[in-house]
């Protein structure tokens, strides 16, 4: 007998068109060219989506790793809001051994992103060479890129992803599912149309870097 959780398990990092209409449903607009979901709550809905490094209509996008769980991305903000990204900018330059650490997320991150290329058949991606995402490697611009990361990759790779999922522990761990309540499972699918003449935003996919 499969039950929706364990099919999703089974279904691994491939992403269904369930999984596509659920992620439009946490950002509440349509997403576009996500080949992966590279973390699942426990319940098997996507955390992150992973997106190719070019985009169909051929723009490079370096943002791989995105952050769609409406909770996890409200406790982030508040991380943020809190002011914990200077902190944490301040601390890669007084610290030699959290700076290799965050290089070696950089790093980890751009080779994530040439295999996910690489699956997905966008080919090389030369305009983005180098460049990663949320900050790294010297800084932090965005925690959720650096979150989002973690989820994705597991713990040991990202050290202030890492910090910053212990830090919303109030609000979200990965042992427990926090979907009810988050988005509705059943309101009708954002689409490019609504998005363009209803809530006047540009049908852009994952936009944040
Ligand atoms: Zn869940």
């Amino acid at each position: 007998m499969t039950t929706p959780a364990s099919a999703a398990k089974a279904s691994g990092r491939a992403a269904t068109a369930a999984d596509l209409d659920t992620l439009s449903r946490q950002l509440n607009r349509p997403v576009r060219d996500v080949v992966e979901i590279p973390a699942r709550c426990v319940c098997g809905n996507p955390l992150v989506a992973a997106t190719a490094p070019r985009l169909s209509n051929g723009i490079p996008f370096p943002t791989t790793f995105y952050l769609t769980h409406p909770v996890i991305t409200a406790a982030v903000s508040r991380l943020e809001a809190a002011g914990l990204m200077n902190t944490m900018t301040e601390r890669l330059s007084a610290d030699p051994d959290l700076a290799a650490a965050y290089l070696a997320a950089h790093r980890a991150y751009l080779s994530a992103r040439a295999g996910i290329g690489e699956r997905a058949g966008t080919g090389p991606v030369p305009e983005i060479d180098g460049i990663s995402a949320g900050g790294m490697p010297t800084r932090v611009k965005c925690l959720h890129v650096l979150v989002g990361h973690a989820l994705a990759a597991g713990p040991g790779v990202n050290p202030l992803g890492d910090e910053a999922i212990e830090d919303i522990a109030q609000w979200w761990t990965p042992e427990r599912c926090y979907c009810v309540g988050a988005w509705d499972p059943e309101s009708p699918v954002p689409s490019r149309d609504l998005s363009r003449h209803v809530r006047q935003q540009p049908s852009k996919p994952l936009p944040r870097s």
